[in-house]
């Protein structure tokens, strides 16, 4: 794995948190920001393994890419939380439409 559960679990409540303040903006520039600030090795191939897992964009890392590559997790309850949180943007998306 080119990055672990515990990175991937920091870089999601990173992307969920900014997603609450600023919202998604059709890129993955908070998830490529948090890869080049904490120095991760190999930042393309986390970011095609992201996309791979239909993360093309901040929201997507969260709503798709997460919930496939933290499945293995016993609770996954970060997961849930990220669903929770993305549900209410989504909604607020909605509302603002
Ligand atoms: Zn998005």
């Amino acid at each position: 794995m080119i990055i672990d559960n515990e990175q991937l679990k920091q870089l999601g409540n990173y992307v969920v948190t900014q997603m609450q303040r600023v919202g998604c903006d059709n890129t993955l520039f908070f998830t490529e920001k948090w890869l080049a600030e904490h120095h991760v090795k190999n930042a393309p191939a986390v970011v095609e393994l992201l996309e791979e897992n239909g993360g093309f964009c901040d929201c997507e890392v969260l709503f798709n890419a997460m919930d496939c590559l933290l499945e293995d997790e016993d609770e996954n309850p970060s997961t849930k939380m990220y669903q929770l949180t993305l549900d209410r943007i989504h909604e607020e998306k909605n509302r603002l439409n």
